[in-house]
C-alpha cells in the first residue's frame, strides 16, 4: 500500500457502532481485534454488539419509520440522499478501497473495483427511488382498483465478508430507496467499510436512525438481530447453513426473507468457442477475489475435442498465478481468515489425495509474511461429478475441470450440483446459446462472458440451495417493497 494509504487507515483505529445517527461503543464496552488477513497483525477494533445493542438498533430504526421525517420525505428527496452517499463513496474512494483491501486482503485493485461499484449502486438506486410505482387493475364496474408499493418497515440486512462494501450497497440501495429503515450487521471479520459507510450516510443527511450500523459475531449479534420481532424482513448474503439458520429465525416472527446463498456455477466451453477469448475470463472467475465470491466460476465443462487443449492453456495461466499481500496487487490476496484457509486446504488436500488429477498449482510469493492465510490456487482435472470437489463450494483458489460429450450431457453436468447461481456458455452457434441458456438453472446466464460483478442493473439470485429472492436491479427493489392493494367503489 502507498504512504499515503497507510495512513489514511492508521488514522481511526478504534471503529463504532452507528446508531441513531451516532458513533457509538458496544454497551458492554466489549470490542472485537480486526486482523489483516496479508500478515495476520492486528490493526483495528470493532465493537463486539450483542442483543441490547441490535435492540437499541431495531428500536431507532422502527422511531425512524414510523415517527421520523424519513416516513413523509417523498421517493425522489429519498434518491436525491442515496446519490448523495454514491457521490460521497467517489470522493472517499482511495480510502474505502484501502480500508476493504487490508480488512480483507483482497488485493488493491480489487477494492477499487469494488469502490466503483459501491458508489453505481448508490446512483442506481438513487435514481430509481422515484420511478417504480403501482398499477390500476380493470376491475368490476364501479369500482377502481389499484396497487401501491410500500416499505416492509424495518430490514435487517445480514452481510458477508467477501465483498462487504458492495453488497451493502446493493442492500441499502433497494431497501432504502423504497423507503425502509435498515440495520446492517456487517460480518465480523470484515465490518470496517460498512461502518465507513454509515459516517459516510450521516455526512449525505440521512435523518437518524435510518440506516443503523451494528457489528458483532454472528452467533450473538447476528442471532439476535434476525430473530428480533422489531424487524419487517431479513436479507442475507453468506452460506447455506448460516442462510438456514436466519430463515429459521425470522419464521419465528413470520418474516419474509431474501436469501443469496452461493453457487457451485458452471462455465460450459463448446468446441467451437473462441476460447482465445475465454481463457481469460476463466482464469479470473475463480481467481477474482481468491475464489471466495459467491459467484466464482468454479467447474469448467469442456467438449471433449478441445479437452486437453483447454486443459493444458488453463494449467500454463494457473502455474503463474502468485497470491501475496493485498499492497502487492498481484493475482490474488491472502484468503480472510484462518479457518477458511483450513477449509480451503482441506478440501485441496482430500481431493489430491482422492487420486483427481493435479493439472497446475500456482504459488504464494516469497516475501508473502508467514502469518498471513495464503492459499496457492491449484486447477484439477478430470474431476468425478459426484466428488465432493465437484459438489461443494470450496470459496477458495481452486477450479474443477470435466469432460462432457454433447449438448445434453453439458447440461446435465451444469445442473448436477444443488446450487443454482450463475453459468456461463461459450460457444459461437447462436441456436446453441439460447437453448442451453434457457436449460441452464441458474440465476444469471452469461453467454461468451463472465462477471456478476458491478452489474448492478442485473436482477441476481439463485435457484435451489442458491437460494431465493431477488437482489440487484429494478428486481430488488419488489423484494424491499409489498404490494398493497386499494379497491375503491364509486356506484
Ligand atoms: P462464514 O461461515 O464464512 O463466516 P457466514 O455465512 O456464516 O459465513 O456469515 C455471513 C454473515 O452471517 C456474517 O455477517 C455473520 O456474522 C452472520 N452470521 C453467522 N452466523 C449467524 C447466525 N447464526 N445468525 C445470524 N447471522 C449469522
Amino acid at each position: 500500500m502507498d504512504q499515503n494509504l497507510s495512513r489514511i487507515v492508521a488514522q481511526d483505529k478504534n471503529f463504532l457502532n452507528i446508531i441513531n445517527g451516532r458513533r457509538v461503543a458496544a454497551l458492554s464496552q466489549e470490542t472485537i481485534t480486526v486482523l489483516c488477513p496479508s500478515d495476520g497483525l492486528p490493526f483495528a477494533t470493532i465493537p463486539a454488539g450483542t442483543a441490547e445493542d441490535v435492540d437499541s438498533a431495531v428500536r431507532a430504526a422502527r422511531d425512524a419509520f414510523e415517527h421520523g421525517p424519513w416516513s413523509r420525505m417523498p421517493a425522489f428527496e429519498r434518491g436525491r440522499l442515496l446519490t448523495r452517499l454514491g457521490q460521497l463513496v467517489e470522493e472517499h474512494g482511495d480510502e474505502l478501497a484501502a480500508l476493504e483491501s487490508r480488512d480483507t486482503g483482497k488485493p488493491v485493485r480489487q477494492g477499487k473495483a469494488d469502490v466503483v461499484a459501491t458508489a453505481r449502486y448508490y446512483e442506481f438506486y438513487g435514481g430509481a427511488a422515484d420511478k417504480i410505482h403501482g398499477d390500476t387493475i380493470p376491475f368490476l364496474d364501479g369500482f377502481t382498483a389499484l396497487t401501491l408499493r410500500e416499505p416492509h418497515g424495518v430490514v435487517a440486512g445480514i452481510i458477508p465478508w467477501n465483498y462487504p462494501m458492495q453488497i451493502m450497497a446493493r442492500v441499502v440501495g433497494a431497501a432504502l430507496a423504497m423507503g425502509n429503515t435498515l440495520v446492517i450487521k456487517p460480518a465480523e471479520d470484515a465490518s470496517l467499510s460498512a461502518i465507513r459507510i454509515g459516517e459516510l450516510a450521516i455526512e449525505a443527511g440521512f435523518p437518524d436512525g435510518v440506516l443503523n450500523v451494528i457489528t458483532g459475531y454472528g452467533r450473538e449479534a447476528g442471532a439476535a438481530l434476525s430473530s428480533h420481532p422489531g424487524i419487517n424482513y431479513v436479507t442475507f448474503t453468506g452460506s447455506p447453513v448460516t442462510g438456514t439458520a436466519i430463515q429459521q429465525a425470522a419464521a419465528t416472527n413470520n418474516r419474509g426473507v431474501t436469501m443469496e446463498l452461493g453457487g457451485k456455477s458452471p462455465q460450459i466451453v463448446f468446441a467451437d468457442a473462441d476460447v482465445e477469448k475465454a481463457l481469460p475470463v476463466l482464469v479470473n472467475a475463480i481467481i477474482q477475489n481468491g475464489g471466495q465470491t459467491c459467484s466464482a466460476g468454479s467447474r469448467i465443462l469442456i467438449e471433449r475435442p478441445i479437452y486437453n487443449d483447454v486443459a493444458a492453456a488453463l494449467g500454463e495461466r494457473f502455474s503463474k498465478l502468485i497470491a501475496a499481500p493485498h499492497d502487492m496487487d498481484l493475482d490474488l490476496g491472502p484468503m480472510v481468515n484462518p479457518a477458511q484457509k483450513r477449509k480451503v486446504e482441506n478440501f485441496i488436500t482430500s481431493a489430491a489425495e482422492s487420486g483427481i488429477e493435479v493439472v497446475a498449482r500456482g504459488s504464494i510469493h516469497v516475501d508473502a509474511p508467514v502469518d498471513g492465510y495464503y492459499v496457492a490456487p491449484v486447477l484439477f482435472g478430470a474431476v468425478d461429478p459426484a466428488s465432493v470437489l465437484a459438489q461443494e463450494e470450496v470459496f477458495g483458489p481452486v477450479l474443477s475441470l470435466f469432460a462432457f460429450d454433447d449438448e445434453a450431457d453439458a447440461i446435465k453436468l451444469a445442473n448436477g450440483t444443488e446450487y443454482g447461481l450463475v453459468a456461463g456458455i461459450w460457444t459461437r452457434d447462436g441456436a446453441r446459446q439460447h437453448r442451453v441458456a434457457k436449460k441452464v438453472r441458474a440465476g444469471q446466464v452469461f453467454v461468451n462472458a463472465y462477471g456478476a460483478g458491478g452489474g448492478v442493473e442485473l436482477p441476481f439470485g439463485g435457484f435451489k440451495k442458491s437460494g431465493h429472492g431477488r437482489e440487484k436491479g429494478f428486481e430488488a427493489l419488489f423484494d424491499m417493497s409489498a404490494t398493497k392493494t386499494v379497491v375503491f367503489r364509486h356506484d
